[in-house]
């Protein structure tokens, strides 16, 4: 675990979050400052930056990541409507905790990205 990372704390379950997908290696849980009715976090349990810290090591992790997305859209209905996934690098993406997680949004139309 990271020392100070908000989101290892919550992976370690010493935060409290609003649970909608977890496995051995990836958690999901309800932002706490949503922008769209469905606002879903979803994050490796490891400790990674960002996206641009992965490498081919991660390749397995990815997978599970992007596996959680979907369970994650079924679960909160936007399976058929349609979601968005995105994730945040650096200061001009204006990232605000460096440990990777993937917004899923969705549960309105969601306009043009940026
Ligand atoms: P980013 O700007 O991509 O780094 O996004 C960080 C996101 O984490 C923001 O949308 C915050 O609202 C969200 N966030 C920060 N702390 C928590 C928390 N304790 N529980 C749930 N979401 C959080």
């Amino acid at each position: 675990m990271a020392h100070d990372c908000v989101f290892c704390k919550i992976a370690a379950g010493e935060i409290p979050s609003s649970k909608v997908y977890e496995d051995e290696h990836v958690l999901a849980f309800r932002d706490i400052n949503p922008v769209a009715p469905v606002h879903v976090l979803v994050i490796p349990k490891q400790h990674v930056p960002s996206v641009a810290e992965f490498g081919p090591e991660h390749d397995e992790l990815l997978s599970r990541l992007f596996s959680a997305v979907r369970k994650v859209a079924a679960e909160t209905g936007v399976a058929e409507t349609g979601y968005r996934v995105v994730t945040n690098v650096g200061k001009d993406a204006g990232q605000q905790v460096f440990h990777v997680h993937l917004h899923v949004l969705g549960g309105r139309p969601l306009g043009p990205v940026a």
